[in-house]
């Protein structure tokens, strides 16, 4: 193996620490904005409902179809999120190890492993 290799191995394995780290700030912001545009949907279906008191109110079940679809994509993206915490990722084989497990070296390859934060 060159050395080129073991560079390439070790920003490797920092790479999928922080990206377990970055996943899990980008899984809690698309969350919180899928929150909020739920809110302003809600809204919107109050403004047309009162708006529009005797229509079929075919806008307002539309909104209420997307407020549906957002709920969905939160809760997977909540499933994702609790299958990152706690959560020790090996940089070397992608083994995903319990935050429990401490020991220093990745059961599966033998790699170095990195405490996640
Ligand atoms: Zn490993």
């Amino acid at each position: 193996m060159g050395l080129f290799d073991k560079v390439n191995q070790v920003s490797r394995s920092m790479t999928e620490n922080s990206k377990s780290a970055a996943e899990t700030s980008n899984l809690k912001k698309k969350i919180a904005y899928e929150k909020e545009r739920i809110q302003e949907v809600l809204t919107e279906i109050g403004k047309l409902f009162y708006e529009n008191q005797n229509g079929d109110h075919k806008a307002e079940l539309e909104l209420c179809a997307d407020i549906d679809d957002r709920r969905r994509r939160i809760a997977s993206m909540q499933g994702d999120l609790s299958s990152l915490k706690g959560i020790r990722i090996c940089g070397q084989c992608g083994a995903r190890f319990d935050d429990k497990y401490t020991f220093g070296f990745c059961g599966n390859c033998g790699a170095k492993l990195n405490r996640a934060e």
